[in-house]
């Protein structure tokens, strides 16, 4: 692998504006490296005429010197990103044909921003997954363990792909979006930066809907400085997404070293260390939390007691609100259509071949869910819980400025381990979801490493702040790097 692919984004964007490297030269190793890993299958398509395009076109600004800020740096896109032109299939069957007319905000701001597009990234089908083994075009394996059958590893999910990628030097950041935990816990698999922001931080426009009202946008990069150049560049108010906010972007980037840690008010909720918890990830969080103390934080126990009823809430939520967002597919205006005898056979027989076997599932538990006579013991009694876990934030804000905690409970575990037990994939999303269900930002730094069947594998601290407080998680884990590089750097085995 040649070692300019592992530098960071803003070390390698300060090679192209020193002219000590081309875009298109850029373009071209990363190309190369994304068909070498291929093995792991977290692209789905490779779009190489349009990077080299658009790295021709960062070229071209850097000469006439008015290149934007991600001029040049390759990015990979989850491919539920609307991409004008170019195949966006949400990793079902059912948009496998899908190309869509228009762009999706988030991409159209990195590429005004001059970033180059290496190519679509895999994920859970329709982003309903915690592991990257719903994808209908095969599981993301995981770089960090080997890729032989039996001891192949999962990267998480439903950002697979994104996250697979980045950590295997397949690109310098991806996006990725986030309903219950699909940036944060994908990029604790994988030994990343993932942030999901604020719900509202980032426009909706032109990403494929799971659940309105939790899915938000956000980024993967190897650091948390890239992390925040990124977020920056896609966040903001849009006009074509009414529950985006009317908010400046902050200059995260600028920031990030503006923070004292003393006094600092850390709290450790007392609901995210339990039992289930692996013990070598409760202690890398705790150690990660004790070397803030000794900057200066001060570290105290909060309780967020909802917490055990986020998981139930959530998987009401969010299935009701697929299963409305779903019924588009229908085989009549895009995607795939298998024709029946008249309109009634040719909706199922579209949607039976469409979706897959997860999809199909969250529909029915989403339509049950709604269902007269249903809705009040399910629906509404989910949203009331919902209420009381953004209660209970609001309140424990009132006492600490961040929380810490863990992002998931366990490490990535193998390929097929809770394939036949979806409800145990489910509980990997006990630290993620409600964070989400408040619609509050969250973030996932590496803090160390574990060792399982002679594998090592990171672990991720979780951050999750206040409404709008992406610019405190980024500085925080600014901070964290700061004290605890060099972070292990995981294969050099492809
Ligand atoms: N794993 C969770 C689920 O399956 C979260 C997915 C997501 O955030 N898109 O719903």
């Amino acid at each position: 692998m040649q070692s300019i692919l592992q530098l960071s984004a803003t070390e390698v964007l300060a090679k192209l504006r020193a002219k000590e490297l081309s875009a298109t030269e850029l373009a071209k190793a990363t190309l190369a490296r994304a068909r070498a890993v291929a093995p792991l299958n977290a692209y789905l398509e490779i779009t190489e005429a349009k990077a080299l395009e658009q790295a021709a076109a960062a070229d071209a600004a850097y000469a006439a010197g008015n290149a934007g800020p991600l001029a040049g740096l390759p990015l990979g896109i989850k491919d539920l990103f609307c991409t004008q032109g170019i195949k966006t299939t949400a990793a079902s069957k059912m948009l496998a044909p899908f190309v869509p007319a228009y762009e999706s905000t988030v991409t159209q701001k990195l590429w005004a921003a001059g970033a180059v597009n290496i190519g679509k990234l895999n994920m859970d089908e329709f982003a309903m997954g915690g592991s990257g083994e719903n994808s209908a075009f095969g599981p993301t394996l995981n770089p960090w363990a080997s890729l032989e059958k039996g001891h192949a590893r999962v990267p998480g999910g439903s950002s697979s792909g994104s996250a697979a990628a980045v950590a295997a030097y397949a690109c310098f950041g991806a996006t990725g979006s986030d309903t219950g935990g699909s940036i944060r816990q994908p990029a604790s698999f994988t030994g990343t930066v993932g942030i999901k922001p604020t719900y509202g931080r980032c426009s909706r426009y032109g990403m494929v809907a799971f659940a309105s009202s939790l899915d938000q946008a956000g980024m993967f990069a190897r650091t948390t400085q890239d992390a925040a150049l990124l977020l920056q560049t896609i966040a903001g108010h849009d006009e074509k997404d009414s529950t985006s906010a009317p908010l400046e972007v902050p200059n995260w980037v600028a920031d990030l070293k503006n923070i004292n840690l003393k006094g600092l008010k850390i709290g450790l909720p007392k609901e995210y260390f339990i039992e289930a918890l692996n013990p070598t990830i409760k202690a890398a969080v705790l150690a990660a939390t004790q070397r803030f103390a000794a900057e200066g934080a001060e570290v105290v126990e909060v309780s967020l007691p909802s917490t055990p009823s986020a998981v139930a809430a959530y998987y009401i939520v969010a299935p009701a609100e697929a299963a409305s967002n779903l019924a588009r597919y229908d085989g009549m205006r895009y995607g795939l259509r298998v024709a029946g005898n008249g309109l009634i056979e040719t909706y199922t027989n579209s949607r039976s071949a469409g979706f897959g076997d997860e999809v199909k599932r969250r529909i029915m538990v989403g339509n049950y869910a709604l269902s007269s006579g249903y809705y009040d013991a399910y629906y509404t009694k989910a949203m009331q819980v919902r209420t009381l876990i953004a209660n209970e934030f609001d309140a424990v804000f009132k006492q600490v400025d961040v929380l810490f905690c863990p992002t998931a409970p366990s490490l990535p575990f193998k390929i097929g381990a809770k394939a036949n037990d979806p409800v145990s994939l489910y509980l990997e999303d006990a630290f993620t979801i409600p964070a989400s269900m408040a619609g509050l930002p969250g973030l996932s730094v590496p803090c160390g490493t574990a060792q399982e069947d002679g594998v090592t594998l990171p672990i991720g601290l979780q951050l999750i702040g206040p409404r709008w407080a992406e610019g405190k998680l980024l500085q925080l884990a600014h901070a964290w790097e700061t004290m605890r590089r060099p972070f292990a750097t995981p294969f050099t085995n492809y």
